[in-house]
């Protein structure tokens, strides 16, 4: 064997000069043909990485009768300079000097192929998150009877369309043997219509539940609605309701996040609701002669906390937000804290979850890209996979698809494995580091 570096030729009429990926086995045993130049015997023995660089990769094979050592340099250096050849044309946007690769229809051939695969994989985790979703609820009792689930929809329902939406209903009780009996969704009133009028399931009337997030960015709307309307009014205490001092947006998206979290505490009890939203209301127009911080919660309350220490509390005139200025803004209110209104989120729930999974999805197959439904349905199963049970899972995919995963697409998988448990526990610091800002300027 000769220890002699590929080197690249100018001629584009040789048909050698490209490149060519191989699998570490398909060479070894080519090499396993040949005879060792050190002993004269047929070459077996060892191979290690010398050096990797990018694309670039320097190999070592060692003979294990003689030990002599021969080296592969994979691809040719730059003329002027350090660099390898293949990780340049990889810098060039890809015109890695590959053979071209399948056919169009082939390629379609083999991406159906795989969907096979994903699709057969993506099931378990889907009947597994449907159970979870069910003990999670504390309905355990027998699962393999027709049970009651809620649905968290896969899609924003104001897009989807609403015979989409009938169909996912409609496949609950063959694929899962379940009924959804309610649905998170937000503004859009046809798709409810749709499923009254045509119920999925013969006597079961499907109930549509608030999405507690959007509900109460309502809150936020309402108040930046009014503050807009009214910028140039003059206020009862003669002055208008912008300007240092007075309501900001700042302050706005703070009644936004006060109402949020008593909706998330207190969505399963009406009068408890009621009584937690105008608690922000009423605490805030508190004084220290008028004090109205009932309901209000204690921990976050310094006169609540002052009084039940027998101290005296007096108010920071300074940060407070003037009467006038909130007299203004009561009318969001009046109309969003209402029994009636809050009705609508009792029992309500969030689409977090769906929103996590479709930013997994997206990245996968960006929104603005036009893709084949193989493709987008690929990336759904994917996406599922990893959503329910993180990247790690895909190991099962490929060793059924490949026989093994492969060295460096477990290393890679294992590492957005762990980029993705620090993310979920870095998105779940951060709200509690909001928290304690709330708490402080409380
Ligand atoms: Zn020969
Ligand atoms: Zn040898």
């Amino acid at each position: 064997m000769q220890n002699e570096s590929t080197s690249s030729k100018q001629n584009v009429n040789d048909n050698l000069d490209f490149n060519l990926i191989i699998h570490m086995n398909s060479l070894i045993s080519l090499l396993k043909q040949f005879i060792c130049s050190g002993c004269n015997k047929r070459w077996d023995g060892s191979t290690t990485i010398k050096e990797r660089n990018g694309l670039y990769i320097q190999l070592e094979f060692m003979c294990n009768h003689c030990g002599f050592l021969t080296r592969l340099y994979s691809s040719p250096k730059m003329r002027n300079g350090r660099r390898h050849e293949i990780n340049v044309r990889l810098a060039i946007g890809g015109s890695l000097n590959l053979p071209p690769p399948v056919q169009e229809h082939k390629y379609r051939e083999v991406q159906e192929f795989i969907l096979n695969y994903v699709e057969t994989a993506q099931e378990q985790p889907m009947i597994d998150a449907v159970y979870d979703a069910i003990s999670e609820a504390g309905d355990v009792e027998d699962l393999t009877e027709n049970h009651e689930c809620q649905l968290n929809f896969i899609g924003a329902s104001g897009a989807m369309e609403k015979e989409m939406i009938y169909e996912m209903f409609c496949r609950s009780l063959p694929k899962y043997d379940i009924k959804y009996i309610s649905y998170i969704g937000d503004g859009d009133a046809k798709v409810h219509k749709y499923l009254t009028t045509n119920p999925p399931y013969p006597g079961v009337t499907i109930r549509k539940l608030e999405d507690t997030n959007h509900f109460a960015k309502r809150m936020l709307s309402c108040i930046k609605k009014i503050k807009q309307e009214n910028k140039n009014t003059i206020l009862s205490d003669g002055k208008k309701i912008n300007g240092k001092g007075r309501l900001t947006d700042g302050d706005a998206i703070k009644f936004k996040i006060y109402f949020a979290k008593a909706i998330r505490e207190s969505k399963t009890d009406l009068d408890k609701l009621y009584e937690k939203s105008w608690a922000i209301f009423n605490h805030h127009y508190s004084t220290d002669i008028e004090p109205m911080h009932d309901w209000y919660d204690p921990q976050w309350c310094k006169y609540l906390q002052a009084k039940s220490n027998g101290q005296q509390f007096t108010r920071n005139s300074r940060l407070a937000i003037p009467r006038a200025c909130l007299d203004l803004i009561k009318p969001a209110f009046l109309e969003l804290c209402s029994k009636t209104s809050l009705a609508r989120v009792v029992g309500g729930g969030s689409q977090n979850a769906n929103e996590a999974f479709h930013s997994l999805l997206w990245t996968m197959v960006p929104k603005h890209r036009f893709c084949s439904s193989t493709i987008l349905r690929t990336a759904l199963g994917l996406s599922t996979i990893i959503y329910n049970d993180g990247y790690s899972s895909l190991d099962k995919l490929f060793t059924s698809v490949f026989s093994s995963i492969g060295y460096f697409s477990a290393e890679c998988f294992g590492r957005l494995h762990t980029a993705r448990k620090s993310l979920t526990s870095k998105v779940k610091k951060r709200r509690k580091k909001v928290q304690q800002q709330q708490q402080q300027q409380q």
